[in-house]
């Protein structure tokens, strides 16, 4: 493979709880963790100071307290954190015009091209940490490299606040040593197939034969080898479209009634419709996301999780309309057990200027829909997420749940 590209990964350290540092200063160097308030939230952020017990996200926030019981726990603010995100996005955006957002706190920022006007890439790199830091009061770790893959792995190898770049003739030193977990894809279950086979580094996957990791993993096991030796031709993808919006929430206690079930659903509707409103998207199908209390295995995975979906006739962004047909969807579900989670999400979603219009005109009933949410966008802009809630009920949320993927059609 040719490598034709110089990519940065640059990612803020433990982003949620430096946030929460940097605005209280009685929380720096103490062991901040950012997740729900309930036993039963799971983690979302741990300063380093916290890490140094243990903690680290997707643990349940019962686990963190028994390990870190001195722990500051917070139960975070993620409009804080959006606005955070923006700030950081506009000082990337001074280093290269090709950006692909993966998460708030996290892009890849295509170089090729830059030197002549900003210098070497690793200059690059100590600028845009050097800008956070001093515009932000924020760190962040960089990864450079020829190729996205190399350039993600290096900025997690550069944590905390650091910087590493690997050059093109370093790429089979890089790679070799490190365990296979690090490619893009390899969770737990493959890594226990490979491990089986004597496959526990990238550079055991990289000599070895390709039948043999095919039948391993499947088809997919070509592309993996390609990883493993450093073959990667994706492209920064200045940018996409997210391909779904989601809100959901763990309840303090397991619940079998219907109607603090669909309450909750309401005021996650509403959440979803309010973000499709405020960036311009319609949805064309909406999910319903339920978590059992009965485990069935131990891990935060362990809890079997079930999602039932419905393609609408015509897209929507409004939360009426998506709580009611997520309310049909959970009246159609036969529950068997206590629910312990609870959420909703849309996807098929386009840009709204797309929606079709009506030629006939549209019935009263939806002008008055569209105007009831415009004002009610402007209230919520105004005081704050919640302060209006249709139907009365607001749902106290236990965990940060709201969640835009980008890249996958699911939730
Ligand atoms: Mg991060």
């Amino acid at each position: 493979m040719v490598y034709k590209k110089i990519i940065m990964h640059a990612d803020m350290d433990a982003f949620y709880a430096s946030v929460e540092q940097r605005d209280r200063p009685k929380l720096k160097g103490k062991p901040v963790i950012v997740g729900g308030s309930s036993a039963r939230g799971v983690v979302s952020a741990a300063s380093y100071e916290a890490r140094k017990f243990g903690v680290h996200s997707a643990i349940s926030v019962a686990e963190a307290r028994k390990l870190c019981p001195e722990g500051y726990f917070l139960r975070g603010d993620m409009k804080k954190y959006r606005k955070e995100s923006k700030k950081i996005f506009e000082i990337f955006r001074k280093y290269s015009p090709a950006i692909e957002g993966i998460s708030l706190d996290e892009a890849f920022l295509d170089l090729t091209g830059t030197e002549r006007l900003l210098g070497l890439p690793s200059k690059i790199g100590e600028s845009i940490r050097r800008d956070i830091r001093e515009k932000r009061d924020l760190a962040v770790s960089v990864g450079v490299g020829p190729t996205k893959l190399i350039a993600k792995i290096a900025s997690g190898l550069a944590k905390p606040d650091g910087l590493l770049e690997v050059p093109v003739h370093g790429i089979k030193d890089f790679l070799e040593p490190l365990s296979v977990a690090q490619l893009w894809g390899v969770g737990p279950v493959a890594q226990e197939r490979l491990k089986a086979l004597g496959m526990n580094t990238i550079g055991d996957l990289a000599s070895a034969d390709l039948e043999m990791i095919r039948s391993c993993l499947g088809v997919w096991g070509v592309e993996v080898s390609a990883l493993a030796r450093g073959e990667d031709a994706r492209e920064v993808c200045a940018y996409r479209d997210p391909v779904s919006m989601s809100e959901e929430n763990t309840f303090e206690v397991d619940i079998s009634d219907l109607q603090t079930l669909s309450n909750a659903i309401r005021v996650h509707s509403e959440a979803v419709a309010r973000r499709l409103r405020a960036s311009n998207f319609v949805a064309k199908t909406v999910i319903l996301k339920l978590k059992l209390s009965n485990r069935v295995r131990s891990g935060p995975r362990g809890y079997p999780t079930f999602t039932r979906r419905k393609t609408l006739k015509e897209t929507t962004n409004d939360g009426a309309l998506i709580s009611r047909e997520t309310n049909l969807l959970l009246n159609e579900y036969s529950l068997s057990k206590p629910v312990r989670l609870i959420g909703v999400g849309v996807t098929n979603l386009s840009v709204e200027s797309e929606k079709q219009i009506n030629l006939f005109g549209a019935p009263d009933t939806e002008n008055r829909a569209e105007h009831l949410n415009k004002a009610l966008d402007m209230i919520n802009v105004k005081y704050g997420e919640n302060a209006v809630i249709r139907g009365g009920k607001t749902l106290s949320k236990d965990s940060l749940s709201s969640q835009v993927k980008i890249g996958e059609d699911d939730i």
